[in-house]
């Protein structure tokens, strides 16, 4: 059987860039399944639908086709497309992510994409990012690791992202306020909330680089 690398944590605590490098050092397939969450919830969006709706959301999810197109190398994120859209940008918009939660709570909607991440996974070995990947998409991965690291800190990081692309008129507070009402939304509903599984591994990466988390999760996966 492939090999399966589960790394779950609360938003902002560096799961996308660490399970990049995760994947091209073990060589492994890449899943970012919060992007599918968030594709979902831009069409959502565009599509003018209630984000209560959740019998037309549950329409929309059974027949759009989302895509996950690895970048031209490690360092990049995917690239995102839903329904022949490119919405790599677009789903990382603040809209989007203070949407994202009350979409992914509802049950048709984790019903379907958690089917096709599992799908996924049997391609090949993966290294997968999410909340629930080590609870519920796969209970069984090999090594699973649960990232978390300070609101500060993360609220810290993501103004340097914003920073790095331009668009750095959020203040620290507003960030921490918004890192804090996603997690909790997320570690609180019914279905697969946010949880550190109980063989997961928990790192906090206050503190640490990127490649310093990267090694340590390299070693625990060679162990
Ligand atoms: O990881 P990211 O911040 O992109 O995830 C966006 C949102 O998607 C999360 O806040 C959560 O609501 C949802 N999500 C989820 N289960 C996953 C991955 C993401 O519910 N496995």
């Amino acid at each position: 059987r492939q090999p399966i690398v589960a790394i779950d944590g609360p938003a902002g605590a560096g799961k996308s860039t660490v399970t990049r490098q995760i994947a091209q050092a073990l060589g492994l397939l890449y899943l970012d399944t919060g992007a599918m969450y968030r594709a979902l919830t831009w069409l959502v969006l565009q599509s003018g639908i209630d984000i209560q709706d959740e019998p037309a959301i549950a329409e929309l999810v059974s027949k759009c086709e989302i895509q996950l197109v690895p970048g031209e190398n490690p360092q990049e994120p995917v690239r995102v497309w839903i329904d022949q859209q490119e919405v790599t940008e677009a789903i990382r918009d603040l809209e989007v992510t203070s949407n994202v939660s009350a979409i992914a709570a509802q049950p048709a909607v984790r019903k379907e994409l958690v089917k096709q991440q599992q799908r996924y996974g049997r391609k090949g070995g993966i290294a997968i990012e999410g909340r629930d990947i080590g609870t519920h998409v796969f209970p069984d991965a090999e090594l699973k690791i649960f990232l978390t690291a300070s609101v500060q800190e993360r609220a810290r990081r993501r103004q340097q992202d914003l920073k790095n692309q331009g668009k750095g008129d959020i203040s620290l507070d507003e960030l921490e306020r918004l890192i804090y009402e996603r997690d909790r939304k997320d570690s609180t509903r019914t279905l697969a909330p946010l949880q550190k599984a109980v063989d997961a591994i928990e790192i906090n990466t206050d503190g640490l680089t990127i490649a310093e988390v990267r090694d340590r999760i390299v070693a625990l996966y060679h162990e």
